[in-house]
């Protein structure tokens, strides 16, 4: 029998917090698992890169990481504005999201520069979180699985391996918009990555984390989080105070 995978719960704050209330909500949540005593789960959060010094400290001792929400492929150089996994790593973080559907679109980010930046993450000695995900158009047309498929070959790179590398499935129609695929919908999805990745990649494929994300939140996590395959789940919106994500991690306890 397969050993089980221990659940992962990230939050993606993505361009959201300002000091003040991020070190609050940082602050609540640290106290909050400690409370609890260490969950069944890994639990990580990604602030906007002006926020991931200050949320290190605040959640120290807390078993939270923190994590970045998008590296460049390259160590430095001429990249104005960018970030390189080895900064990230350097700042105390121990994940990187790449190829989060926001930035496929609104940076035009192709599975190509997805690699080279899960590449440059593996190097540095970060996870990196490589997030996959079909468009409502996409799904209309019975592509999903196809669109997945080619997203997964392209993206993951030939040294992904079960501790260097999480999945992330995203349908980009139900991020931030509260719409959910159907419990039938994630479970054939997420059997169909993990047939891939254990095509590719073995036993790594087998116990490689698998995340669902896409408007989860406290009322459908335990839901989501029951299907078989997911092994924990990429939230945005709902991870962006403690009273809103506490209930997510702890569908894990
Ligand atoms: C995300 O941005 O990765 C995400 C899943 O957002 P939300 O939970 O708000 O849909």
């Amino acid at each position: 029998m397969a050993a089980k995978i221990r659940p992962l719960i990230a939050g993606n704050w993505k361009m959201n917090g300002l000091k003040s209330a991020g070190l609050r909500e940082a602050r609540n949540l640290a106290r909050t698992m400690k409370k609890h005593g260490k969950p069944g789960c890994d639990v990580l959060v990604c602030p906007p890169a002006t926020l991931l010094a200050p949320l290190r400290d605040a959640m120290k001792g807390s078993h939270i990481a923190i994590g970045g929400q998008d590296c460049h492929g390259n160590e430095g150089g001429a990249h104005t504005g960018d970030i390189s996994a080895s900064m990230l790593k350097d700042t105390g973080c121990a994940y990187v999201i790449v190829g989060h559907s926001e930035r496929r679109a609104d940076h035009g980010e192709s599975s190509r520069e997805v690699r080279a930046k899960a590449e440059a993450a593996h190097r540095a000695g970060l996870r990196a979180i490589i997030c996959v995900g079909e468009t409502a158009a996409e799904r209309k047309r019975g592509q999903t699985l196809k669109v997945i498929g080619k997203q997964l070959a392209d993206s993951l790179p030939k040294g992904s391996t079960a501790k260097n590398t999480v999945v992330a499935y995203e349908p980009v129609w139900a991020i931030g918009t509260g719409l959910t695929p159907t419990v039938e919908d994630v479970a054939e999805v997420h059997a169909s990555i993990r047939s891939r990745l254990r095509r590719r990649f073995r036993d790594d494929g087998a116990a490689m984390q698998l995340l669902y994300g896409g408007s989860v939140k406290g009322s459908n996590a335990a839901e989501l989080m029951a299907v078989a395959n997911v092994n924990g789940a990429l939230v945005g919106g709902a991870s962006l105070t403690a009273a809103d994500f506490w209930p997510i991690v702890e569908t894990c306890i």
